[in-house]
């Protein structure tokens, strides 16, 4: 039961009677055999089918999850890991500082709801960390008869399907948002691989729903791009002048040009009108001098095999596979004399935002949450609840160092990198960019100090996840800008199972070598001293590996990736996969003493000692680095190391602090000031608001493409799911000669012909009155149809019912896919036209719906043409 500390937290008091349940049905959950257990899994289940009543079945299911984790991996679930799960089970987000379980924390709510069998998603940031839980965790769901799946880059649609009918899923945030934009293209039900949503848990879920939530995913294709306007717009901005002929808003990330510069501009090209819509400039011209002034290699993006690649600005990680839209990407192209790739047009797009509010039930979780409070609020009504730790924090936040530039600054950080590291407590240092981590790496080899330096290449996540696991160990140093091997525990004293596999590694091809080789004599002696510590058995099964011709045949690298797969493997299949296994169970046991050696030395050296390089325009990236150490109650310090030069107080300091510090501050020595670090709050709290604020008009901007996205995607699954759609063909043919009707003309009789592929034998239309117009028409065009059935019934009964509901999808996704480039342009000319007096956001959504509702007639005109001139050749 919780003890003292926590009942002040209203939190705790909110849920100390379920907690207390738990913990009630734990003492007699203990004394059940496996089997029973399972068992009372079955049993929820049944009484869920029979009243439909989650949360009556709370206490007992959270309590069935504890005691299946003890058995199966030996973790119990603290009191307030249990709360983590409350709070996430009542869709909210629960922030829970780094190292507090909150993989763990997961299972909880994910058995819970898995009982309703509608499927419970886990959404994790990179593959690497999806398979890494879903192995571990795996073991509690199996354990009470539940199934999870993985999805994994790379799956076919087969496997995926299969993946999301298991119970619980594992999956990333990019995977499954592009599942379901392809769901959404599926012309057959049999390509569809998703269940419909029902309840998802987002890990890190600030960095998906704040900062990649506006960045749309796009299913694209390719359209021919006018390249030579980029490369010219890109030349010109050689003859305009800052400020004369155009201004920069760094704040905003804008750029405007000035009367003179329209004129120049117009000068240089010979052309009358910049922004002559038949022929458009303006977007070059503007984008080229965006790409000059505001977009920096090695800083927002960087140079890779002929390639511009995002860089994250706010982490550091490179985005292979995002291009920045509206032709801005080409303009870099251009500007960095790359070869330019074609513009694409999008097919289908989503930004994660709106996805994951698709999701009728939602829960999140991470580190740091809080200070994005009200953006969870008010766009996702989730709110956000810090859970106590299990352990009293102990790390130290010692106050900002500020000096008078970056050369003092990086100097700065790399003496105390020198002074800390004499004392062999573990060092880990956050950049914001690929390069400034590799000037860093120089100064430091000036001291002559080792360190590991980590880019979070996305490609590296793996490895760049063991090596910042050693992060905490005695002398080690580590560079890495901010999300490198983001999700993985430091601990401190090192973590053994890297060490481990490198061991074995050596071990397992060392002795493969001279066995192979026949020198088994030499082999014996070093076996012997290699092996030290090690126990019979250990012995034995690794001589029986050396007796197993399978064994043998594999190469070093097939062992390497034995190894580093290891855990991914829940049941080994293969001997000697078995056999490694085995192996490694005990190579653990002999190197946890070790460990605990280690971490006693690391944890009276301090802890680990986390140095900040630049302040984030973010607290929460800030905290993110801080959080880093000082894990589950270890000691820890950090400390930020800062320079007036810096952006943020470059741009956001404000002068008077400015010209305060400009004096304050000699030479090298740095300032430590209070005052300095309010302003830089607040500097950081504006910026924060002012990013708020960009998102919130960018999400207004987008409610609208969504609920149309919405609306379309719902009624393409409903043709995709009807078995006829005959009734729609029917009412679509009823429904334009009615409305053609409606404003009888001369040509109405021929238009509706012309539309059903034959001559309707009629001199005038004048010769029936309406209603028998109407009759007749509706007559000619139910024996068209009837004519087409016949004719295309002899290729297959189901041929006419297919057709129908293909040539319905068809359209309808051509129409939306030509709607979505009509929005981007009237977004793009809401940007540019004066609106005067009048709303832009209220123009915009005006002329949006207007276009949006032509769409329906559209597609009853094309369908109905299709059809009636179908045939197969
Ligand atoms: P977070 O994602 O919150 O940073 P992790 O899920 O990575 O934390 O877990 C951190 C470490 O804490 C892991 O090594 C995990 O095994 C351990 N851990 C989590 N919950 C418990 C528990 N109830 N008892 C013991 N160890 C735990």
């Amino acid at each position: 039961m919780l003890k003292n500390p926590f009942n002040k937290n209203s939190l705790v008091n909110q849920y100390q009677s379920l907690i207390n349940q738990i913990n009630i049905l734990e003492t007699e959950l203990k004394t059940l055999s496996d089997s029973e257990l399972r068992a009372k899994g079955f049993k929820l289940k049944k009484q869920y089918e029979n009243n439909q009543n989650l949360d009556s079945l709370i206490a007992e299911s959270f309590a069935l999850t504890r005691e299946a984790s003890l058995r199966t991996l030996g973790l119990r679930h603290f009191d307030v890991q249990l709360i983590g799960g409350l709070v996430l089970n009542d869709q909210k987000i629960a922030e829970m500082k780094t190292g507090e379980g909150k993989t763990l924390v997961a299972t909880l709510p994910a058995c819970l709801n898995a009982i309703t069998k509608k499927g419970v998603h886990i959404v994790t940031v990179n593959d690497y960390l999806a398979n890494r839980d879903q192995v571990s965790m795996g073991q509690i769901y199996r354990f009470l008869g539940l199934d999870t799946g993985l999805i994994q880059e790379g799956m076919g649609r087969l496997e995926r399907r299969e993946n999301y009918t298991a119970d619980i899923t594992y999956v990333t945030n990019y995977e499954l948002t592009f599942d379901f934009l392809r769901d959404n293209m599926a012309l057959n039900l049999t390509d569809v691989v998703l269940r419909p949503f029902n309840y998802c848990i987002i890990d890190e879920v600030d960095s998906i729903l704040i900062d990649e939530a506006q960045t749309p995913l796009i299913i694209s294709d390719n359209i021919s791009t006018p390249i030579e306007k980029y490369i010219v717009a890109a030349e010109i901005t050689d003859y305009l002048e800052l400020n004369i002929h155009y201004k920069v808003d760094e704040k905003n990330k804008n750029v405007v040009l000035t009367e003179e510069g329209s004129k120049q501009i117009e000068k240089i090209l010979s052309i009358q009108d910049l922004y002559d819509t038949e022929d458009p400039w303006i977007p070059y011209i503007i984008n080229a001098l965006k790409a000059n002034s505001l977009f920096f290699n090695n800083v927002h993006y960087i140079v890779q095999n002929n390639r511009i690649i995002i860089v994250d600005e706010f982490t550091g990680r490179i985005m292979p596979d995002r291009r920045w839209g509206d032709g801005l990407h080409q303009a870099i192209e251009a500007k960095e004399k790359l070869s330019i790739r074609q513009k694409t047009e999008t097919v289908a797009a989503i930004t994660y935002q709106n996805f994951f509010l698709l999701y009728p039930k939602l829960g999140g979780m991470t580190g740091t949450g809080k200070t994005a409070e009200i953006e969870f609020e008010k766009i996702y009504n989730l709110s956000v609840k810090e859970i106590p730790t299990a352990k009293p924090i102990q790390r130290k936040d010692l106050p900002d160092l500020i000096y008078k530039d970056q050369f003092s600054k990086w100097n700065a950080i790399a003496e105390t990198c020198n002074n800390i590291s004499s004392t062999g407590q573990p060092i880990l240092v956050g950049t914001t960019t690929v390069e400034k981590s590799e000037m860093l790496a120089q100064l430091l080899n000036e001291y002559k100090l080792s360190y590991q330096i980590l880019n979070a290449k996305p490609e590296n996540v793996r490895r760049e996840s063991e090596i910042v696991a050693q992060a905490g160990a005695k002398n080690s140093i580590t560079i890495a800008t901010n999300m490198a091997g983001r999700g993985t525990d430091i601990i401190l004293g090192g973590n053994i199972n890297f060490k481990i596999q490198k061991k074995l590694y050596d071990i397992l091809t060392l002795s493969k070598n001279y066995i192979v080789s026949k020198k088994t004599n030499i082999f014996q002696s070093q076996l012997m001293r290699q092996f030290e510590g090690n126990s019979q058995k250990f012995i034995s099964v690794l001589l029986s590996l050396l007796n197993d011709s399978k064994f043998l045949k594999l190469s070093d690298i097939d062992i390497l990736r034995i190894l580093r797969e290891n855990d991914r493997i829940s049941l080994p299949r293969v001997s000697y996969q078995c056999s490694i296994r085995f192996l490694i169970n005990e190579l653990v046991s002999y190197y946890k003493k070790h460990q605990e050696q280690e971490n006693k030395i690391v944890k009276n050296l301090g802890g680990l000692y986390i140095v900040g390089t630049e302040r984030n325009d973010s607290r929460r990236v800030d905290n993110q680095l801080r959080g880093r150490c000082g894990r589950q109650g270890d000691p820890g310090t950090s400390r930020f190391f800062l320079s007036l030069d810096d952006n943020l107080l470059r741009l956001f300091g404000g002068s008077k602090i400015q010209n305060f510090m400009q004096t304050q501050i000699s030479d090298n020595s740095p300032l430590e000031s209070n005052l300095i670090a309010k302003s830089l709050d607040s500097a950081q709290e504006r910026v924060e608001e002012r990013a708020y604020q960009q998102r919130k008009i960018l999400f207004d901007y987008d409610d609208v493409l969504n609920k149309q996205r919405n609306i379309i995607y719902f009624e393409r699954r409903q043709i995709l799911e009807s078995k006829s759609v005959q009734k729609d063909i029917f009412a679509y043919g009823e429904q334009i000669i009615t409305e053609l009707l409606l404003e009888l003309k001369d040509e109405t009789v021929s238009l509706i012909g012309n539309l059903f592929g034959r001559n309707l034998f009629l001199n005038s239309s004048r010769e029936f009155d309406s209603y028998e117009l109407k009759i007749y028409l509706f007559n000619e065009f139910w024996l068209t149809y009837q004519a087409k059935n016949q004719e295309l019934s002899v290729y297959g009964s189901k041929i006419m019912e297919n057709l129908e509901r293909t040539i319905i999808l068809i359209h309808t996704d051509r129409i939306w896919r030509e709607h979505l480039q009509k929005m981007t342009l009237l977004r793009e000319a809401v940007g540019w036209r004066g609106y005067g007096q009048k709303d832009p956001l209220y123009e915009y959504k005006r002329e949006a719906f207007l276009m949006f509702e032509t769409r329906e007639e559209i597609l009853r005109h094309l369908v109905i043409y299709d059809l009636l001139r179908s045939s197969i050749l």
